[in-house]
């Protein structure tokens, strides 16, 4: 199977998390990589971005989705420590093959 990232962030249009649509853009924004707005139900995220870097960003954008839906501010930890925490799940899941083909099993 050959992996091909364009066509899979092409496909992706949309993330269902429970009863929520967020519509999801292929767009840069003047001033972030990605944005969730949660005002239009909406996520934006750049195009051109390396595999690594969209793969801590996913993270990123959903953990700000998962707070804005089940209702817990995140203001008081900070958008820094929001990056620093969030990604680290792209970073482990990179290190550890068995690990990420046991969750992604897991979750089929
Ligand atoms: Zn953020």
């Amino acid at each position: 199977m050959v992996y091909n990232l364009l066509e899979y962030t092409m496909k992706l249009n949309e993330i269902v998390y429970k009863r929520h649509k967020i519509r999801v853009f292929w767009k840069k924004g003047k001033d972030y990589l990605a944005l969730f707005d949660p005002n239009e139900s909406t996520l934006y995220i750049s195009p051109h971005l390396s595999k690594k870097m969209l793969g801590k960003i996913l993270f990123h954008e959903l953990w700000h989705i998962i707070c804005y839906f089940k209702k817990k501010n995140i203001n008081k930890l900070g958008e820094e420590n929001t990056t620093l925490l969030s990604e680290e799940f792209a970073v482990i899941l990179a290190a550890n093959p068995k690990l990420k083909r046991l969750v992604y099993g897991c979750l089929k």
